[in-house]
């Protein structure tokens, strides 16, 4: 699978439709950062359980209409219980069975089950901190790993259709981790988490990633034996999200992530708050005035800037300017400000962000500043791991001949009966690609989406719906590439038209020996393939590396 990106959602992380920076005005609706760009910068939003509980506004919205419309996102919305939230009880606040109810009445479409961070040391009532003993770590770890087989067992039931679960595993050390991920994978879980890494060093993170590796890859090669058909497990890794860390997720088998912190790092770092690529800017701190006296000065500091802007002034007089305005304060930003004001690197940038306010995107003053420079970060963080790891489609249609299965199956498994089916998967199920089914029940659905048997072939009646539903969803990829034929191909066609992604259709016409049928279809897989592996050659690559070395970097 590609690797997603998921921001985490705060209720006040929104922005006014309108802002003039010169008067710090601002008016409008809020608006929320997939609505800030023609794309969304990110892939998913995770929200905590707990954040909707504090939330009023947001609680009455996702319970009357479903989480996607309270947070004005059709996009993937994964929910978790916020265990930070909790860390220094004994235990969760929530119940595992009441969570994944909870889970699918607001229509989550991944669900973490419920975890107790094992960290060193909790808080106390009285303030105090104490390290937790070997026995609480160890049952902290149990509790983590019992909630979620309950999780598991319940979600079984057809009423939790769809809903995807990620099984966790907390841990103190690489080995503890590892365990975690074994028992979850033997439990029956496809899509596993790590989660309490964000604030734990390096070191750890790196270790912990290679053995939860191997624990995956021993994991897939006995499930291969068992099973008909070839597996696929995706891997979460929570809270944390660095470019200079992405190579090592990607070789580590990593699918999705979430962080805020190139969102927050725009108002608490202390010097790098402009992302640009890989590298970082300080953002010039104009602090608001508080008395008459500072006032004037400030006005005089903004005259400046607007001489600046205009190029009357060099970056080294508004710099004098501001030094006299709040000296004390202003002093050791001194250098760092310079480079901002003599690189202008908001004129290199392409984002909405930094079209509309400019310059201002680097002054670090208030709310619509600060938050607008975090949008344009996470942007810029989206732009670099979609360069790096583009976010590609391998898409089919469904089939007749399905696994009768009562059970809720994952739409592979549901659809390995068919040969196919079982064609197409087996030559993509190993790239870094998302792999999707148009089916006529369901629409597009992911691969790993669970679903029930059923009996529909897609009609004419329904095509306008499918096409719909692709244009939604597709506009998500840098590229897609389809194979198959009839109905789903002419709906696949027609989206294609009114989308300006590129669109790859199989069986082609000009590789053919004479009609597309499935004789063709089953030919041209090898070429589909071939076509994607072309695509991601620099993703393959950066696999392929680690197996060469066996990361021996770490
Ligand atoms: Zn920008």
């Amino acid at each position: 699978m590609h690797m997603q990106y998921f921001i985490p959602f705060w209720p006040g992380d929104d922005l006014y439709e309108e802002f003039d920076p010169w008067k710090d005005e601002c008016k409008g609706r809020q608006k929320r950062i997939w609505e800030c760009f023609k794309k969304p910068p990110i892939d998913g939003v995770l929200v905590s359980r707990v954040n909707i509980d504090q939330t009023n506004h947001l609680k009455v919205d996702a319970k009357k209409q479903g989480i996607h419309a309270a947070l004005r996102f059709d996009g993937p919305v994964m929910g978790d219980c916020g265990a930070f939230s909790y860390v220094n009880k004994s235990k969760p606040l929530y119940e595992p069975i009441e969570t994944l109810r909870f889970y699918k009445d607001l229509d989550f479409d991944v669900g973490v089950t419920v975890d107790h961070l094992i960290v060193k040391t909790i808080k106390m009532p009285d303030k105090t901190r104490r390290a937790l003993t070997d026995a609480e770590k160890e049952e902290r770890w149990n509790l983590t790993i019992e909630y979620a087989k309950r999780m598991f067992d319940e979600a079984q039931k057809s009423d939790y259709e769809k809903l995807r679960l990620i099984g966790v595993s907390q841990g103190w050390d690489a080995e503890s981790y590892a365990r975690g991920i074994r028992e979850l994978l033997d439990y029956g879980f496809d899509y596993v988490g790590l989660g309490g890494l964000a604030r734990k060093p390096n070191k750890l993170i790196k270790e912990s990633l290679l053995r939860v590796r191997t624990e995956i890859m021993d994991h897939v090669k006995k499930k291969k034996l068992r099973e008909n058909i070839s597996p696929r497990i995706g891997v979460h890794l929570f809270g944390v999200a660095r470019t200079d860390f992405l190579e090592t997720m990607v070789q580590c088998g990593i699918t999705s992530f979430d962080s805020a912190s190139p969102l927050r790092i725009a108002w608490t770092s202390s010097n790098k708050n402009y992302m640009m690529n890989d590298h970082f800017y300080a953002a010039v701190r104009i602090r608001i005035a508080e008395t008459e006296e500072e006032r004037i000065k400030e006005e005089k500091v903004f005259r400046k800037l607007s001489d600046f802007r205009k190029g009357l002034i060099t970056a080294n007089e508004f710099v004098e300017e501001l030094s006299r305005y709040k000296p004390k304060t202003y002093a050791q930003w001194k250098e760092d400000a310079l480079r901002t004001l003599n690189d202008k690197p908001w004129e290199k940038c392409d984002c909405s962000i930094c079209t509309e306010i400019g310059m201002h995107v680097c002054i670090f003053r208030g709310c619509e500043r600060n938050m607008r420079r975090g949008f344009h970060n996470v942007y810029q963080f989206h732009k670099v791991l979609r360069e790096r790891f583009p976010k590609v489609l391998a898409l089919t249609w469904c089939t007749g001949k399905k696994d009768p299965e009562e059970k809720l199956l994952p739409a592979y498994r549901r659809y390995s009966a068919s040969n196919i089916f079982k064609t197409f998967w087996e030559s993509v199920y190993d790239l870094p690609v998302e792999i999707g089914v148009l089916s006529a029940k369901y629409l597009l659905i992911n691969w790993d989406t669970r679903i029930s048997m059923y009996e529909e072939r897609l009609t004419t009646d329904k095509l306008p719906e499918a096409i719909k539903d692709l244009e939604g969803k597709l506009r998500l990829y840098d590229k897609v590439y389809f194979i198959g034929l009839g109905i789903y191909r002419e709906a696949i066609e027609k989206a294609a038209k009114n989308m300006n992604i590129p669109i790859e259709v199989y069986p082609k016409q000009e590789l053919s020996r004479g009609k597309l049928d499935i004789i063709e279809y089953n030919r041209q897989m090898k070429e589909f393939r071939e076509a994607i592996r072309k695509e991601i050659a620099p993703y393959l690559e950066a696999m392929t590396t680690c197996k060469q070395t066996e990361l021996n970097a770490f």
